[in-house]
């Protein structure tokens, strides 16, 4: 699809911006402070980045781009309420500029949230994180699938043989240079790259097996990395009561950071299993 100018008029990804555009970014760097873009926006932007760290867009894309942007979900011009009183998603500068911008352009208000919700949560298509191109794996795969603290790299380590294979997120990422619970956009990119090169190694290796740990948490994403990975791929959900992952959580002092958050992902799991429950999934 040829990039095409929004109804700011703003540059497409590829075109130099025209001397009018570069005018009015210049007017708009001067009034940057009364648009709103204070302090208190900087601290906001850069908590948001840290919890959204990459492209919601190129996410549901299945593609991993680290953020650079915290875009408002409505364009805040000409009504200074709106500035705040927003929803906001972190974006990469191609995504801003690019496709928000065109939408922009034909829907405002309630359709133009609505199509944002769209675009970053196509609910039906799962398996996000599944690498392109991704070949059934040659040795037997474990998928183990679970909230935060229900045990699942405790079970894979128990399980695993020398010589096997574990692909576990969290550990990966300090292999990448990063801390425990590091969620820096590069060490996040790094640590998705990294995981892929391993998931691919899958279809050449002959020897071992493999556990792979991975939240997971409906039965659609489970069934669609199963498919991904093959015919000689498994699932095991831990099954630990949301009680007992909490209160592990609790007294992790490793987990202090991320408590709260992983203790948030802890109740959306128990969610997610009643609710299937309740539909008779
Ligand atoms: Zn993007």
């Amino acid at each position: 699809m040829p990039p095409a100018p929004g109804k700011h008029g703003l540059p497409s990804t590829t075109r130099a911006p025209a001397p009018k555009h570069q005018a009015r970014r210049c007017e708009n760097r001067a009034n940057a402070r009364e648009r709103g873009y204070t302090k208190a926006w900087e601290r906001f932007r850069d908590q948001h980045l840290k919890r959204h760290p990459l492209c919601e867009y190129c996410l549901a894309d299945g593609r991993t781009t680290a953020a650079s942007v915290v875009d408002h979900d409505l364009p805040h011009e000409h009504d200074p309420a709106l500035f705040w009183a927003n929803t906001f998603t972190s974006l990469c500068a191609s995504h801003h500029s690019g496709e928000k911008q065109r939408a922009e352009a034909t829907l405002s208000g309630d359709e133009l949230l609505a199509w944002v919700q769209r675009r970053k949560h196509p609910r039906k298509v799962w398996g996000f994180s599944i690498p392109h191109g991704l070949q059934p794996s040659a040795i037997p795969v474990t998928i183990i699938s679970g909230p935060p603290a229900s045990g699942k790299s405790t079970w894979a380590r128990q399980q695993s043989r020398p010589g096997d294979l574990v692909i576990d997120f969290d550990v990966i990422r300090r292999a990448v240079g990063g801390s425990k619970w590091d969620d820096r956009p590069e060490i996040i990119a790094a640590a998705f790259t990294r995981r892929g090169e391993m998931l691919h190694s899958l279809a050449t290796r002959t020897e071992g097996r493999c556990w792979f740990i991975v939240m997971a948490p409906t039965q659609t994403e489970r069934d669609t990395w199963q498919a991904a990975l093959g015919p000689l791929s498994s699932v095991k959900v831990m099954d630990t009561p949301e009680d007992v992952c909490i209160e592990r959580i609790g007294r992790d002092p490793d987990r202090a950071p991320v408590a709260a958050r992983q203790i948030e992902a802890v109740r959306a799991w128990a969610d997610e299993v009643a609710g299937s429950h309740a539909s008779g999934a």
